[in-house]
């Protein structure tokens, strides 16, 4: 029988809940197809940073990297400055395994509470569409400054006194400061995440892919980014392609979700768009989401943080968890028990017997996951 092993991180908060349910779902879709998980648990989190002051140590990066995958929670803390657990933990992975999609499938789920999703008359077949985003690259690669800081003062003293001007100094001396930031994408970058795209595409049976930037204004790195989906899109003669100005694409989000299928975009519209994709499905609550190296070792999560206003309850809704696992199990190679595991959320979800209480029920996340699991062995 086939194993895999599965780096698991549960992190904090209801982190630790939800990926508890994720990981019973997964495993009764394992023995279901007839295949084994074998998950190491990993504590990084803010309780290890508390007592040992460690992140994510190098060995055991390197003990990740001979899993399969990554499966996590959530990170976050009241007690811990805010950046540290995300860029100490969350964005070393996803740099050091070179995760460089970032895959968020919108998608309404069936007979979710109505005031969930905001756009009016929208059913589950209008917000169906996969948006992959790129993770490493355009304004987010760190290259900035801020320069000048001070120096108006030197200037304008200089000019006060030859042209004997009168004017007071303490009031203008910042104003010649600037501070830049610099957007960079590469052709290897580009490359790789249109063909990501575009075989997302093909494996989902999908017929469009539209690329999303604004080569319009900023015509350097958007102009290789659109060059690049021209040159890959040759490849894909089968699959229909369009370009699209960030704003234009932001409209379509809200206005006509069920224009799109496969959507690409550059890490910092990817970053606000992909959010707007959250709300449009339900809200933070119901998006998951994977980073994905697809040679190497991904990471699945849901979006959600680890809400501390009600972690330890056991009230948590675990289905983005769910859904990150099903995102999972299809990463590996398990496509049907990925399929099998969606299943089981959308018919509990039709069932609506059990739900959370933040989707009008009463019911545990623990509840939710028994039931994922009842409905699945019903197609065994
Ligand atoms: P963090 O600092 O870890 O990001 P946060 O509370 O600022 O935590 P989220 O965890 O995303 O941010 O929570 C935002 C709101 O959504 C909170 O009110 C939280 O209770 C709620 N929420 C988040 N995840 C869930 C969930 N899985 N089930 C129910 N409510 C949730």
């Amino acid at each position: 029988m086939t194993e895999y092993k599965i780096s698991l991180i549960p992190g904090d908060g209801v982190g630790k809940e939800v990926t508890a349910e994720g990981v019973k779902v997964l495993k009764a879709a394992s023995e279901i197809k007839n295949f084994n998980l074998n998950f190491i648990h990993y504590p990084f989190g803010s309780e290890h940073y508390l007592e040992t002051g460690d992140l994510i140590p190098e060995d055991a990066l390197n003990e990740i990297k001979k899993t399969g995958a990554i499966y996590l929670g959530a990170l976050g803390d009241p007690r811990v400055k805010p950046g540290i657990l995300e860029q100490g933990i969350l964005l070393k992975l996803r740099f050091h395994f070179d995760q460089y999609v970032n895959l968020r499938p919108v998608k309404l789920l069936p007979n979710l509470p109505g005031y969930l999703c905001p756009l009016k008359n929208k059913k589950p077949e209008d917000i169906d569409f996969i948006v992959v985003r790129e993770n490493t690259e355009d304004f987010y690669v760190g290259i900035g400054g801020r320069i000048k800081k001070g120096t108006a003062k030197e200037t304008l003293e200089i000019r006060r006194e030859l042209y004997k001007l009168k004017f007071d100094l303490d009031v203008v001396t910042d104003a010649d400061e600037i501070a830049y930031q610099i957007g960079v994408v590469s052709r290897r970058g580009c490359e790789r995440i249109m063909k990501y795209a575009f075989e997302t595409a093909v494996e989902n049976k999908r017929e469009w892919v539209a690329s999303v930037d604004k080569a319009n204004v900023l015509t350097s790195i958007y102009g290789l980014w659109r060059e690049t989906f021209d040159e890959v899109s040759k490849n894909y003669p089968e699959i229909k392609t369009e370009k699209l100005f960030v704003d234009a694409a932001a409209m379509f989000f809200v206005r006509n979700p069920e224009r799109f299928d496969v959507v690409v975009m550059p890490n910092m519209f990817g970053d606000i768009l992909t959010d707007l994709g959250a709300e449009i499905q339900g809200g933070m609550g119901t998006a998951p989401s994977g980073n994905i190296n697809p040679g190497g070792v991904s990471m699945f999560e849901p979006i959600h943080g680890s809400a501390p206003d009600i972690a330890g309850k056991g009230i948590a809704n675990p289905v983005a968890a769910i859904w990150a696992g099903s995102m999972l199990l299809d990463s590996i190679g398990e496509k049907e028990a990925a399929k099998l595991v969606m299943t089981g959320i959308e018919d509990v979800l039709k069932e609506g017997k059990v739900k959370t209480p933040d989707w009008g029920g009463a019911s545990k996340t623990e509840e939710f996951g028994n039931a994922v699991v009842r409905a699945m062995k019903k197609y065994i």
